[in-house]
């Protein structure tokens, strides 16, 4: 039996886990398939406080200060959450269950899908959700990002430093919704051309083509030539191990007030934070402290 067990991996899990851990209570972190989340996928962190490196390099050393203060990690994904008498059962996909006194939900947000003809057949073949995963397979090609945020203009970047061309197929006249500074350094990168008040109706496989292009249909009928597609369209919360009794809000997000007791969420899955790793961060401390007091309440 765990005093607190955190589900996910990213700022959120692993800065509840310090907390936790830190306070002296049992603490186990389910970390999902892979260490990380999103967090994992980020080449450059530049806006994180008083740090410089990769997503992965903050995550790994986040991991280690966790573990230091004596939390355990297991590597599996969450199926359901059972509430009974003295506390939770988490279960997971391994087959294996989990008992906590109190639970926190930090399992993040996951790329929102394209559901255009042809792209989820062409997903690994064409089509990716992960510049930094996939971009090195596109170097000296033509590629095009889908989208207007700031996910889809950092892979442009990233995917201007490989690619021959990078065009962005975005659906509105300009990039507001992106910072500043990133629009900046988009504008100034020649081989980033944006295609704006545009979107895809379909993507295919080029019939005649020896190394596999594609062509991507705008819903105007205008017909694209690529090597290779990269979709940042947004996110949705992965809380699909959670029945309909726990309230979403309208993008799918969990809204914190109606949980049972001893049930707490924190970062990009948790209703009205702004996608950061420092929010995420900031979400992750407040869960802890709440499960901490919690948990005391129980007399742990
Ligand atoms: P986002 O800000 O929600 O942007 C999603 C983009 O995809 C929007 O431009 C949207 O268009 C477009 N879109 C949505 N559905 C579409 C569809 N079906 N077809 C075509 N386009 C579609 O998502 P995000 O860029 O992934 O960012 C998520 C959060 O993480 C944001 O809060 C962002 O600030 C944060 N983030 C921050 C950084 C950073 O470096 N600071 C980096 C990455 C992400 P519309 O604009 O027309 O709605």
């Amino acid at each position: 039996m765990y005093d607190i067990i955190i589900l996910g991996s990213g700022p959120a899990g692993l800065t509840a886990a310090i907390y936790a851990a830190r306070a002296n209570k049992k603490t186990l972190i389910i970390a999902g398939d892979t260490l990380g989340g999103q967090t994992a996928e980020i080449a450059n962190l530049e806006n994180y406080p008083a740090f410089t490196g990769s997503g992965m390099d903050w995550i790994q050393s986040t991991l280690k200060q966790a573990t230091g203060f004596g939390a355990e990690i297991v590597y599996a994904s969450v199926t359901e959450i059972k509430n009974n008498e003295s506390g939770f059962s988490v279960v997971c996909d391994n087959g294996k269950s989990f008992e906590a006194t109190a639970v926190i939900m930090a399992t993040g947000a996951r790329a929102r899908r394209l559901e255009i003809d042809g792209a989820k057949d062409l997903v690994g073949n064409g089509v990716s959700y992960c510049a930094t995963c996939d971009g090195f397979f596109y170097s000296g090609k033509k590629v095009l990002v889908i989208g207007g945020g700031n996910s889809a203009l950092n892979d442009a970047l990233y995917l201007a430093d490989l690619a021959r061309e990078v065009q962005i197929i975005y659906r509105k006249s300009s990039f507001t919704r992106a910072e500043a500074i990133i629009r900046d350094r988009v504008a100034q990168r020649e081989n980033i051309k944006p295609i704006f008040n545009t979107e895809l109706k379909s993507i295919r496989k080029k019939p005649d083509s020896a190394t596999g292009e594609l062509i991507a249909t705008t819903t105007d009928g205008t017909d694209i030539v690529c090597d290779g597609i990269f979709v940042a369209i947004g996110h949705e919360a992965n809380t699909d191990y959670l029945d309909e009794s726990v309230k979403r809000d309208d993008v799918g997000r969990i809204v914190a007030d109606n949980l049972p007791a001893g049930l707490f969420v924190a970062g990009d899955e948790k209703s009205g934070i702004k996608m950061q790793v420092a929010t995420a961060v900031g979400s992750g401390c407040g869960a802890a402290m709440d499960a901490i007091s919690y948990v005391n309440t129980k007399g742990k």
